[in-house]
């Protein structure tokens, strides 16, 4: 079988779809109509997803989406579990969310946006499943055009040849780490704190519970106000790792922030829980081993951000073993330890926190090896007062200032200690 490296044009690609083993399908060169136009990232307008269907059993499933132009697409598969992606340039999703409910093969479908001109849809499949058909045509009242995609079961064997055939990374952006260096070269004299947005993009993140906010939007609004807050303060510089609804993996947020030379990584999170009456603020640290319930199932449902993306996992780097590397990781690790001490003291009396407020599970997002790193769940999506405490601007307000109180307090203990 022929692996789809090279780019095939939708008349042959038509003709090989049954046996291709991805299909990278670019402009119907027949039709006569304009060509797409340029992505949003050279100043041009994203393709508008305006109307969405899914049809079908659990043996084959069609997916019809309709565009304002003609999309470029492509389609590749990922394992552990079966996902189906397509790749699309930038486009603006403008769906109703009942058009693309799950049915059939597939038992969720996201979408939204990648970052630097990309967006996707990742088809979560029950089982082993085969675009066995793709075309794009054109309306027939001439208005816009349809991506039209058909999926079959098949068994693991064909699966299994259909990923191994393909020749693809998995990453829309290349996220490829090298080796880090353990001494990042830092602004003179600056205090670097990177504020990292939880979610985005594809990635919504929780759904608030009476106004169904996206997690991503309240984490970014926070982030924000957050930054603004810290660059107020003599002496600390702070970033965020993404300011727009765009995706990032798990690993690109630890990269960005060592790229940056930060001295602290914080994550921003108001994520949902089962009991819908738990509610206030939680600070995480990493560990290996849970220090409760919650917090592994807390930790398991965030490291979903880059399967829910269609990212394949990498496997551990190297470095872990290295033991230069375990010396810092616990260093770092008391460091981190400090930071939510001094978050949780710079909170208590002013913002509720749950029991037990520090708490520390695997988290893979905090996972730079020489940056102090926490995750801070401002509160609960799922809890409607902490939904409309999270909504309202006074509020994040307040909580941006403490936190900078306990940034400030925790610098002057790490400078006192040399870290
Ligand atoms: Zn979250």
């Amino acid at each position: 079988m022929k692996p789809c490296a090279t780019e095939l044009h939708w008349p042959q690609a038509k003709r090989l779809a049954r046996r291709a083993v991805c299909v990278i399908a670019v402009l119907v060169a027949t039709m006569a109509v304009p060509l797409p136009a340029a992505r949003a990232a050279d100043g041009a307008a994203p393709l508008l997803a305006y109307g969405a269907r899914v049809a079908g059993d659990d043996a084959r499933t069609r997916l019809v989406i309709e565009f304002d132009r003609s999309p470029e697409f492509s389609i590749h598969y990922v394992a552990n579990p079966v996902r189906v992606i397509i790749d699309l340039p930038e486009t603006s999703f403008g769906l109703k969310p009942e058009s693309l409910e799950p049915r059939g093969l597939f038992d969720a479908i996201r979408y939204g946006g990648m970052g630097e001109g990309a967006s996707r849809l990742v088809l979560s499949a029950k089982g082993p499943t085969e675009v066995t058909h793709a075309e794009v045509k054109p309306e027939e009242d001439g208005k816009g055009f349809r991506l039209i995609v058909d999926a079959e079961k098949i068994d693991r064997a064909r699966f299994d040849k259909l990923l191994g055939d393909q020749q693809w990374t998995g990453t829309v952006r290349a996220a490829k780490t090298d080796r880090p260096a353990l001494a990042p070269a830092r602004a003179p004299g600056a205090f670097v704190v990177a504020i990292d947005a939880g979610h985005g993009g594809i990635d919504t993140g929780a759904i608030g519970i009476v106004t169904k906010t996206q997690e991503k939007h309240v984490t970014l609004a926070f982030a924000r106000d957050l930054v603004a807050t810290l660059n107020r303060e003599a002496g600390i510089e702070a970033f965020l790792t993404r300011d727009g609804d765009e995706f990032l993996s798990l690993p690109q947020r630890v990269q960005i922030a060592r790229q940056k030379g930060a001295n602290l990584f914080i994550s921003v999170h108001a994520d949902t829980l089962k009991q819908k009456d738990i509610r206030g603020a939680t600070v995480y640290t990493i560990s290996d081993k849970a220090s409760d319930h919650l917090a592994a199932d807390l930790a398991a449902r965030e490291n979903l951000s880059d399967e829910i993306a269609g990212i394949p996992l990498e496997s551990e780097p190297a470095e872990v073993a290295d033991i230069l590397i375990d010396l810092t990781r616990r260093e770092t690790q008391a460091f981190s330890v400090n930071l939510a001490r001094s978050v949780i003291s710079s909170f208590e009396g002013q913002i509720g926190l749950i029991n037990n407020p520090h708490r520390h599970a695997g988290f893979r997002v905090l996972q730079a090896p020489d940056i102090p790193s926490v995750l801070l769940e401002l509160g609960f999506m799922s809890n409607k007062d902490d939904e409309k405490q999270l909504l309202d601007p006074a509020w994040r307000k307040k909580v941006s200032e403490l936190l900078a109180v306990a940034v400030r307090r925790y610098r002057q203990t790490a400078v006192a200690n040399g870290g």
